[in-house]
């Protein structure tokens, strides 16, 4: 499979199985590989991965949709689908840097279940549930209800606190995935929110685009675009991920008039080379998708195996931007362990600064000098006074 290339999921391992059942989504999440079993009848673990997955009970659950593990390259151990979502003995391995919460967001709750970092926007946990589980998953301490902590998102209290706060006028839902719930219960949720004035903007970030896109039905788009203003975040690792049917499911929601964005977390052996990643964002624009943020992974307990370095993400971003569309290169961030919330970093282009001039580089390595504009003209002034 070509990283380029639109390829369809179905029906790889599931041959006997009719399309109807494939797409509907309620199939897709009853038949989810979820054991050591079923991960053994379709593929040849490694000791690793065999190790890893008999310690998921007590920590973040197995859970693959046949339409993402039809991705996983059956003879490839080292294959970057499989990385992101077959568990590895390496995830019991705690460094002593990395922590249950990195993001410190137990400590900015306001009411469980509601993080209020920043000046005017919220995140809204609203399901402990996804439709597939991330390795590196940076809420596992709450996420898929077997890790040490449970969401008890209190929504009563949540509703008076965003009521009550005018400052707040975005509300991001996440979770989990915000579109596991049904569209009834999601509806109600937009609806409550919409109610509140001084909310301009609603925002969802999901993976369920990538992971089960038959969940992108036409009535829920219908039901989506009743609560305009409303953006959503996709999470696309790897341009394998980009079927033709995540690419059509995108395509809905981009017809629904939902601005598409794309969050991806920078992941050893999965995007951190220069032609897989400029692949991928070449190809989310394709799928109307503009890659927003790219992640230094979160310092999760058990993530070292799949944590790449900031020199290589600054090096990436540095052989993206330039060398092509400008809407295809994400800010790559991290979010400053135990709480800083993102932090932009950026390769540097300034390569030298005096008081009245810029040395600049461009793309190519190529130098250029642009003047700091004084902010009195100061000898022109006195010079036409005098005249
Ligand atoms: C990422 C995040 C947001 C949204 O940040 P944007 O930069 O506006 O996309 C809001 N709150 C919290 C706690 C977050 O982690």
């Amino acid at each position: 499979m070509s990283n380029r290339t639109f390829t369809a999921s179905y029906p790889g391992h599931w041959r006997d199985v009719s399309p109807d059942d494939w797409n509907n989504w309620q199939w897709q999440l009853r038949h989810r590989i979820s054991t050591l079993e079923q991960l053994e009848q379709h593929l040849t673990l490694t000791r690793e991965e065999r190790a890893g997955t008999l310690l998921t009970g007590s920590k973040l659950a197995l859970g693959i949709t046949p339409h993402f593990f039809n991705l996983i390259d059956r003879h490839d151990p080292n294959c970057p689908i499989r990385r992101q979502v077959v568990p590895r003995l390496e995830e019991s391995a705690y460094a002593p840097e990395e922590m249950a919460d990195p993001c410190g967001e137990d400590r900015h709750m306001p009411v469980p279940g509601l993080v209020h970092r920043y000046p005017d926007r919220v995140l809204l946990l609203v399901t402990d549930r996804c439709a597939s589980y991330c390795r590196y998953c940076t809420r596992s301490r709450v996420v898929s209800g077997v890790g040490e902590q449970e969401l008890a998102t209190d929504f009563e209290a949540a509703f008076r606190y965003l009521a009550r706060h005018e400052e707040v006028r975005d509300v991001l839902f996440s979770g989990g995935d915000p579109l596991l719930l049904s569209d009834a219960r999601l509806e109600n949720l937009l609806a409550r929110v919409r109610a509140i004035p001084h909310i301009q903007l609603v925002r969802i970030g999901s993976r369920v685009p990538i992971f089960l896109p038959q969940r992108v039905t036409p009535e829920l788009c219908a039901m989506l675009k009743k609560y305009h203003p409303l953006w959503l975040s996709a999470h696309t690792n790897h341009p394998k991920e980009l079927t033709i049917e995540a690419r059509d499911a995108l395509g809905r929601l981009a017809d629904a008039g939902i601005p598409l964005g794309n969050q991806s977390v920078l992941l050893k052996g999965v995007n951190n080379d220069a032609k897989t990643l400029a692949a991928l964002c070449q190809k989310l624009l394709q799928c109307r998708v503009r890659p927003y943020y790219l992640y230094q992974c979160d310092l999760i307990r058990g993530s070292a195996h799949l944590r790449a370095s900031i020199r290589e993400g600054l090096d990436l971003i540095d052989q993206l931007r330039g060398h092509t569309t400008g809407y295809a290169v994400p800010q790559y961030v991290v979010d400053g362990p135990g709480g800083g919330g993102k932090i932009p970093l950026n390769p540097n282009y300034i390569v030298a600064r005096t008081e009245d001039r810029y040395v600049l580089r461009n793309y190519r390595g190529d130098i250029y000098e642009y003047p700091e504009q004084n902010p009195e003209p100061v000898v022109l002034q006195h010079n036409r006074w005098k005249d």
